[in-house]
C-alpha cells in the first residue's frame, strides 16, 4: 500500500513539475535575454558589454549606443494593429496601441505612455538641437525623443525607433497582465 501511495506521490509531483516548467515558457519570456519580462517592475541594471552579447546588433546599436534607424523603416510605422509595445531590450510595457498615431514624420509614433514608469526623460542637446530623449524606465536603453507638436489630449508626440519596440497583439497581452494581477 504504501508503495502505491509512493507511486501515486511522484506521479502528481512529475505533473507539478512540468507545470512549472511550462510556465516557465511563458510568452513574456525572451530565451536569449534573461532580463527580458512584460511583468517584472524592477529596475535592470547591465553594463553594455553585456548587452551587447544578449542584443542583436540593430537593437544595440539604437538601445545602447543612441542610434536612430533610418526614417520609413520600421515595420510598425504604419501599423495599426490592436496591441502592446514593449521595450525590445528589457520587456517593460511602453504604449498601447490605441496611442499611436501618424505623425508622418517616418518613425512609429505615439502621444502617451502605458505609466509613468514606462519612460524617463532627459535633455539632449547634441546635434545642435534642443530636445528630450525618451529612454526605457526599467533599462534606461534609448528610445527616441518626445516633442510639443502632437495631437489631443497630450500635445506630445513620441517618436520612437520601432527597432526597440516589441509589439504584442491585445490576446496576448491580456495574458501578461492577467499573470502579473
Ligand atoms: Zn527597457
Amino acid at each position: 500500500m504504501k508503495r502505491i501511495i509512493t507511486f501515486f506521490a511522484s506521479i502528481i509531483f512529475f505533473i507539478n513539475c512540468n507545470a512549472q516548467n511550462s510556465t516557465k515558457n511563458k510568452p513574456d519570456m525572451n530565451k536569449n535575454n534573461p532580463y527580458y519580462s512584460n511583468s517584472d517592475t524592477n529596475k535592470v541594471v547591465v553594463k553594455n558589454e553585456e548587452w551587447q552579447k544578449i542584443l542583436s546588433p540593430e537593437v544595440y546599436d539604437i538601445a545602447r549606443q543612441k542610434g536612430t534607424e533610418s526614417p520609413w523603416t520600421s515595420k510598425y510605422e504604419k501599423f495599426k494593429e490592436i496591441g502592446t509595445y514593449y521595450c525590445a531590450v528589457c520587456g517593460n510595457p511602453l504604449f498601447k496601441s490605441n496611442t499611436k498615431f501618424e505623425s508622418g514624420c517616418g518613425w512609429p509614433s505615439f502621444y502617451e505612455p502605458i505609466s509613468k514608469s514606462s519612460i524617463i526623460y532627459l535633455p539632449d542637446n547634441s546635434h545642435g538641437m534642443k530636445r528630450t530623449e525618451v529612454e526605457c524606465g526599467r533599462c534606461k536603453s534609448h528610445l527616441g525623443h518626445v516633442f510639443d507638436d502632437g495631437p489631443p489630449p497630450t500635445g506630445l508626440r513620441y517618436c520612437i525607433n520601432g527597432v526597440v519596440l516589441d509589439f504584442k497583439k491585445a490576446q496576448e497581452a491580456e495574458n501578461n497582465y492577467n499573470k502579473k494581477h
